[in-house]
């Protein structure tokens, strides 16, 4: 590397949607933009119960060349079994993470606990929510510092500004950052048609305003036509509305479990049809964690009437305090079982994800009551578990609705941001199809894995 040049390396998402990771250099100093797991991680050598073994720590993912192998990015334990020798500094100065989607944070749990971890407040609050309620997840020790939005983080010669954007977690942002060879922006992911797109319009605000030399930009929507239907966030809640107003029957619905403006969405519409709405103990633990946050306003499910709690039969059978998570235990208060639920259909929004199917033996809804799929439709026409969600609406005469608004921006929107901020160079990230932003603009780059680009 040239003594004062600034580069970028990518270490994931390269022609693919997440993964992201991103690493800048600058006079010496080296930091991580995010640090995720792709959703297709290892899917050549590992598949079902055939997994990397925690107990090899990072010796099975290097077997397969799956995360870079650099000297002093990682935990010691974690190279006990490989040919990288320990350090007891790390090497490398923070990661920032831009907000906790899956695909932008898990592989931190593998970082060496001196690196500091920079993320937003709600970020760092969904990542211990994860590890609180689910059995397998752990994130690591590390020194995590926490920004707001317009935070000015020095490290070294390089200066990092969060910005709020919308997408579909809150607490999501995009970074600009001033370097020594000048400002390069972040996107992150983000979107244009979600409830707080002024958030979005503040980021573009101050990108256009650094004059940027690059743009890393995510591309998860640039494709060259759109298959899938996608809606406002606005347009998901009338047409829920109209589903739930012209049913005398039960209501599920699914959606991913962070996404706090369905879950607003759809909790609106249960009181505005005058339906109470039924939540898992864990949607229910996250939201009291948020409720406290006036920006998001969320309703509070201890003390809001039109919310009930879930109940599972478990251990005993009998609902006893004792067969439960102590985490789970705060929402007993506002419990209700099976029973209630096949009691009160009518007056019902209700939960229920793909992998709680089984409750429905319980519940034995009315033939003919509805399920709202409101995720991302299965990416290939042969998803097994899309066949089997079908089998078992079948099974119990269940109609099925497709209802999604996406986190991300499309491709008009996408080149519409290009144009507004009218970098110098552009690197397309998060993003099958780089050859459309090469193909629509000449200064983009065809990014390769591990090459470095300077700036
Ligand atoms: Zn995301």
């Amino acid at each position: 590397m040239v003594k004062h040049a600034t580069t970028i390396t990518f270490y994931g998402g390269v022609n693919e949607i997440g993964g992201n990771k991103i690493l800048l250099q600058d006079r010496g100093t080296k930091i991580f933009l995010d640090f995720g797991q792709s959703f297709t991680f290892g899917s050549d050598f590992f598949t079902s119960w055939l997994c990397p073994r925690a107990i090899n720590g990072l010796g099975d993912y290097f077997e397969f060349g799956l995360l870079p192998k650099l000297k002093g990015l990682y935990a010691n334990e974690q190279l006990q079994f490989t040919d990288l020798l320990p350090t007891k500094k790390p090497d490398f100065r923070a990661v920032f993470l831009s907000h906790a989607h899956f695909d932008h944070v898990t592989h931190i749990q593998f970082l060496h606990p001196e690196l500091e971890v920079h993320l937003g407040k709600g970020t760092k609050l969904f990542l211990e929510t994860m590890e609180e309620t689910s059995g397998f997840c752990n994130y690591g020790e590390h020194k995590y510092k926490m920004f707001r939005t317009g935070y000015k983080v020095p490290v070294d010669n390089i200066v990092i500004e969060p910005i709020h954007v919308d997408h579909s977690i809150p607490a999501a942002y995009g970074f600009i950052i001033h370097t020594s060879n000048g400002s390069l922006v972040y996107t992150g992911d983000l979107r244009m048609h979600g409830p707080r797109n002024d958030l979005t319009r503040d980021f573009l605000e101050k990108a256009v305003n650094c004059k940027p030399v690059a743009l890393i930009c995510e591309g998860t929507r640039m494709v060259e036509q759109e298959k899938r239907m996608n809606y406002s966030e606005r347009q998901v809640e009338q047409i829920s509305s109209q589903i739930i107003s012209s049913t005398d029957k039960i209501v599920f619905v699914a959606h991913y479990s962070r996404d706090m403006d369905r879950l607003r969405s759809f909790y609106t519409v249960a009181k505005n049809n005058g339906r109470e709405i039924v939540l898992s103990p864990k949607t229910a633990y996250l939201l009291n964690k948020l409720v406290d946050d006036k920006h998001l306003d969320l309703p509070n499910p201890l003390k809001d009437k039109n919310i009930r709690v879930y109940y599972k039969r478990k251990k005993s059978g009998k609902f006893d305090d004792k067969d439960y998570y102590v985490w789970e235990r705060k929402f007993m208060d506002k419990m209700v079982t099976h029973e209630y639920i096949r009691k009160n259909q009518r007056k019902l929004v209700m939960d229920l994800d793909f992998y709680q199917f089984t409750e429905l033996i319980d519940i034995k809804p009315d033939s003919g009551s509805h399920f709202v799929h409101s995720m991302s439709e299965p990416f290939s026409e042969e998803d097994i578990e899309d066949t089997i969600m079908h089998n078992w609406l079948d099974h119990f005469g269940i109609h099925f609705h497709q209802l999604h608004a996406s986190g991300h921006l499309d491709k008009q929107q996408l080149m519409q941001l290009i144009d507004y901020i009218n970098p110098k160079q552009i690197f397309p990230i998060h993003t099958e199809n780089q050859h459309l932003f090469k193909k629509n603009y000449n200064n983009a780059k065809i990014i390769k894995y591990g090459k470095e680009y300077r700036l």
